[in-house]
């Protein structure tokens, strides 16, 4: 993708993120989207895909990981260069009005911006001990992308939020067994689920925090969690294929403050038609501000094409437009 002039770039793939980039691609535009996480999806997806969600115009119930998945069919049928991984650090505006995005990895030129960035780069709280890096090759996860991972698997989860409740509940009705561990006897969690939790034969390891992980010395497919019980000298090993650490992720925005956005708190200001004070930058979703503003991903979904429509306009003055998707695919 070097030297590629992009017409949009989008800053983050969450649920605004990905729909603008749809969105874009369908108006015929080259977009990149571009997200600090290995996978696409932003809150639904990180943090409560499990979770049934209510108020998205004609799903009645989707969970957060199914709207992920039916935003990731929908973008399928008109591809854009995704950069996934990728930490947006800066944005420099060139002597020809074009954009240049830096990253921890590259850099990429752009006519437009949407910034879709939603609380800031998610990050996960790791284990705070040194294990061999190695073992997060194909033991130690920090995210699900696949459920089908898990199948058939001895499984560990870490955590004692909504998250990690969830997940131990979902992935123990494919894995051979799964467990939980928690440094707390009570959990963070909404008190169905825990009800759930407790229904099922899931093994419930608490008060335990993890000391060590390590290979097993018998099947190098296999690591070894080293568990200590909570103020006792208590100490018990358990072997399993997979580890999924699951302690929250930190976001942090707080490099929007050197891009020279007018910002409102930790917010970016916008006007009706999604643009911020810097000339062909646009804010979506939870990111941006305006009187009235949801933090709601239906109106993250609305603002998307509000901001690709003005960005078209300023870069193709004399595009022709179409208004509705109906006479799209003729
Ligand atoms: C527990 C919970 C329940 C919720 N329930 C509902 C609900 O029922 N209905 C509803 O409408 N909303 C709900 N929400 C809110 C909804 O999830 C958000 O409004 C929505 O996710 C906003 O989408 P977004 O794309 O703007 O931001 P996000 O989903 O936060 O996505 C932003 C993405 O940008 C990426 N990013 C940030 N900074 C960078 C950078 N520098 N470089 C590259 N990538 C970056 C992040 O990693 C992230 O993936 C809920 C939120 C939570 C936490």
């Amino acid at each position: 993708m070097d030297n590629k002039l992009y017409d949009i770039s989008i800053i983050g793939g969450g649920p605004a993120g990905m729909f603008a980039a749809y969105y874009a691609s369908m108006r015929k535009l080259n977009v990149a989207l571009i997200e600090s996480l290995p996978n696409l999806g932003g809150q639904p997806q990180t943090l409560y895909a499990q979770k049934q969600i209510y108020d998205i115009a004609a799903l009645p119930q989707v969970s957060g990981t199914e709207l992920i998945d039916q935003l990731s069919k929908q973008m399928a049928l008109l591809p854009c260069d995704e950069y996934l991984d990728t930490s947006v650090t800066d944005l420099q505006r060139a002597d020809d009005d074009t954009w240049t995005i830096s990253t921890n990895k590259e850099t990429i030129k752009t006519k437009s911006i949407i910034i879709a960035m939603g609380n800031g780069a998610f990050q996960p709280r790791k284990l705070t001990f040194d294990y061999d890096p190695t073992i997060e090759e194909n033991n130690l996860s920090y995210f699900v992308n696949d459920i089908n991972d898990f199948k058939d698997k001895d499984v560990a989860i870490a955590g004692g939020g909504d998250s990690a409740v969830d997940w131990a509940i979902h992935i123990n009705e494919l894995a051979n067994n799964t467990s939980i561990i928690h440094r707390r006897n009570k959990y963070r969690a909404m008190e169905s689920s825990i009800d759930s939790l407790n229904e099922s034969d899931v093994e419930q390891l608490n008060p335990f925090i993890i000391k060590d992980v390590t290979y097993n010395d018998d099947d190098k497919s296999k690591i070894d969690i080293l568990l200590k019980k909570i103020k006792s000298e208590d100490e018990k090993t358990i072997t399993v294929d997979k580890l999924l650490v699951n302690y929250g992720f930190i976001s942090d925005s707080k490099i929007l403050r050197d891009w020279n956005l007018e910002l409102e708190g930790p917010f970016i200001k916008v006007s009706q038609q999604m643009e911020t004070n810097l000339p062909n930058v646009f804010a979506i979703g939870d990111i941006a501000t305006y009187p009235g503003k949801l933090q709601l991903i239906a109106t993250a979904f609305a603002e998307g094409p509000t901001a690709v429509t003005k960005a078209l306009r300023n870069i193709y003055p004399d595009k022709d437009y179409f208004e509705h998707s109906t006479s799209l695919f003729h």
